[in-house]
């Protein structure tokens, strides 16, 4: 188990180390200037001692990660699961710092993990774990320094106990420390929905860059309905040219004929626990609207559009043949294999990289920043807006420069990231 983790992180870590080695020598980088973007700055690994229900105290193993803060403080989630390893979390800190300076955030990249499974506490363990991390990290973080924020198995509330232990320990308010917080406690408005809404918004772009004359809708399968895969369906669903045929989670998938009903299928999914089964059109959901498929065999439906909005490496060497979408939109991190890619990349099949595809949920979290610096928050409507403003423009610039350059958006999202970091350097 340990040794898988290592190797997925490995796996990770290499990958983007390549991609921005490439990117840079197809720069004509200087070899020092590649390896100041791939080095992290600074990698804390802390062991976090917590005492149990039962009385007795132990140890979780902890890292922060500050990959680069050329741009602004490091900015990046704190993921709680029990692969987490060094390698995979110094790869979201460097992915972290690419996805900022696509989107032009005033943010460096950074990524925190602990070695846990949260399933196996109970919330008292649970509040505690998050506070003892909040205290070993707190003389590194901060609104200025390095601003944490929710990821793999944490959430709002985890977010609220960390940023209150946070300012106990340094004797003073600061909710701009921590972003993903309740509403109620400093959080923004639309930052729930912020990352399947950036998606849309940038496929939206992409769409009307791509002036399809057809006039039948665009057909769209969604792998993973949970927080990022419902919105990016619900939202998607609402544009005149677009219809979800198909979604999935971790136990089934469906596929509905004409297009299912993406709120109605997440009601029958908290019903039955999965939206094996459920086949909603408007606000019904019956059997013969439309058939059960296999959960892999969603990644290879004749779709325009494929999402993989679940899980990384999903698309790789042994289905990669199979994918017939003309489209792949990254919502998830790294769904794709670097081979997948670029075999992919060959047959002529868009692909909008996750740097640029699931930004929105950065870019909310810089809004929520901003908005706790000021003392001043912002209706939805606003909030929306501004994360419209940031992504079509960031969208803009990649595809600008893709075409300029005649190279596939991910290299160009790449080109633009560390173009934006090299003439931050003084
Ligand atoms: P989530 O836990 O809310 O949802 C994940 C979903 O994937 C669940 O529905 C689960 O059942 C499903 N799933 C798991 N294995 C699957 C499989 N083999 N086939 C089909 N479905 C499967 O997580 P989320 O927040 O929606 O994140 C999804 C992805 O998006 C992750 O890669 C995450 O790192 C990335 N991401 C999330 C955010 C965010 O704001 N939440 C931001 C950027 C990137």
């Amino acid at each position: 188990m340990k040794n898988n983790a290592n190797n997925n992180g490995k796996r990770m870590l290499t990958s983007a180390q390549a991609m921005i080695r490439d990117t840079g020598k197809k720069l004509d980088l200087p070899e020092e200037v590649i390896n100041w973007l791939i080095q992290p700055k600074i990698i804390h690994e802390l062991q976090i001692p917590v005492v149990m229900d039962n009385g007795k105290e132990r140890f979780f193993k902890a890292f922060r990660i500050q990959h680069n803060n050329i741009l602004g403080p490091y900015k990046g989630g704190i993921r709680f699961h029990s692969q987490v390893c060094r390698e995979e979390v110094q790869a979201l800190a460097t992915l972290m710092t690419v996805k900022n300076a696509v989107v032009g955030v005033p943010f460096g990249g950074g990524k925190g993990g602990i070695v846990v499974n949260p399933r196996e506490l109970s919330r008292s363990e649970l509040e505690r774990l998050s506070r003892a991390y909040a205290r070993a990290i707190a003389p590194f973080v901060g609104e200025n320094k390095d601003v944490p924020a929710p990821d793999l198995n944490t959430n709002p509330q985890i977010m609220a106990w960390m940023v209150d232990e946070y300012e106990k320990t340094i004797g003073e308010k600061q909710p701009a420390a921590f972003t993903g917080k309740p509403v109620e406690k400093g959080g923004s408005l639309g930052r729930t929905a912020a990352t399947g809404r950036g998606g849309v918004i940038v496929l939206k772009a992409l769409i009307s860059k791509l002036k399809s004359t057809s006039n039948t809708k665009l057909t769209v399968a969604v792998q993973g309905f949970g927080n990022v895969g419902y919105h990016f369906a619900r939202l998607a669903s609402k544009e005149k040219n677009l219809q979800i045929i198909a979604v999935s989670d971790s136990k089934g998938a469906v596929y509905v004929e004409g297009g299912l009903s993406p709120e109605a299928t997440l009601k029958c999914k908290q019903e039955k626990g999965t939206v094996a089964g459920c086949y909603c059109k408007g606000s019904v959901c019956d059997l013969r609207f439309g058939r059960m498929i296999d959960r892999e065999a969603i990644l290879e439906l004749p779709v325009d559009i494929l999402v993989p909005a679940a899980m990384e490496n999903v698309i790789n060497e042994t289905n990669m043949e199979k994918i017939k979408a003309k489209v792949i939109v990254e919502m998830a991190n790294g769904p794709i294999s670097s081979i997948a890619y670029h075999y992919l990349t060959k047959k002529g099949i868009i692909i909008v990289p996750d740097v640029l595809a699931n930004a929105g949920g950065v870019t909310v979290s810089y809004l929520e920043w901003v908005q706790g610096k000021q003392g001043y928050w912002w209706p939805e409507k606003e909030v929306n807006q501004k994360l419209i403003a940031i992504m079509e423009k960031a969208f803009d610039n990649i595809w600008q420069r893709s075409k300029k350059r005649k190279i596939p958006l991910k290299q160009a999202a790449f080109e633009v990231a560390i173009l934006r970091l090299i003439k931050a350097r003084v």
